[in-house]
């Protein structure tokens, strides 16, 4: 009986932190390791977002087994995109992010771009005979250099990635880079 019950009381822990569709961490878990993140604020840290694009659609198509396939593919291919070290995480139906801890912008650009080639490069089977090419779009945020607070490493990469949307999805959209404040004129 009680070993019923711890058997229960780890299943449950477990699936607080890890996504039954794609085995990715959950949102609970990035959101703890980007808490943890406001302990060392001087390392520094970026997050990845990505939303596929028109998912919609593959469920319509394809069915929700279909749009459940790809899912997992993308999932698959984006942990063998980002480094040993980040976090990914499934954050919503078709959304991810990624904590990259102690990275410069210029890095988190090269490993957003990494996963946005990563994902559309071969097309995802969703049924079987039936294959598409998957796409995403990508927002990327930066600490210290676009945000002071680890909390808003999210929503600024949700912005980005609105705009990555509004651009013609498809596509990776961090901050302009502000040019050092020493610099002559
Ligand atoms: P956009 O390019 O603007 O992102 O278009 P979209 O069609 O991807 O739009 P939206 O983000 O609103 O749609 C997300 C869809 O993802 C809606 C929902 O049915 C589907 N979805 C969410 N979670 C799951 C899931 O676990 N499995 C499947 N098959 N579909 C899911
Ligand atoms: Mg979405
Ligand atoms: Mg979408």
């Amino acid at each position: 009986m009680i070993g019923r019950l711890a058997g229960m009381v780890a299943v449950q822990r477990r699936m607080a932190v890890i996504d039954s569709l794609t085995g990715l961490h959950t949102r609970r878990y990035f959101q703890d390791a980007l808490t943890g993140l406001a302990k060392s604020p001087h390392h520094g840290a970026a997050v990845v977002l990505l939303d596929i694009d028109h998912f919609k659609q593959v469920n319509d198509t394809y069915g929700h087994d279909g749009g459940d396939r790809a899912l997992r593919e993308v999932a698959h291919r984006l942990s063998r995109a980002v480094r040993p070290g980040d976090v990914l995480a499934r954050y919503g139906g078709e959304e991810f992010a990624v904590l990259l801890p102690r990275t410069s912008p210029p890095e988190a650009r090269r490993v957003a771009d990494r996963i946005h080639r990563a994902v559309r490069e071969r097309p995802v089977p969703v049924g079987p005979a039936a294959e598409i090419t998957v796409t995403v779009s990508v927002g990327v945020a930066s600490m210290p250099a676009d945000v002071t607070e680890p909390d808003r490493l999210p929503l600024l990469a949700d912005q980005l990635l609105y705009q990555a949307k509004g651009a013609g999805r498809d596509r990776v959209v961090s901050p302009v880079p502000h040019p050092p404040a020493t610099a002559a004129a």
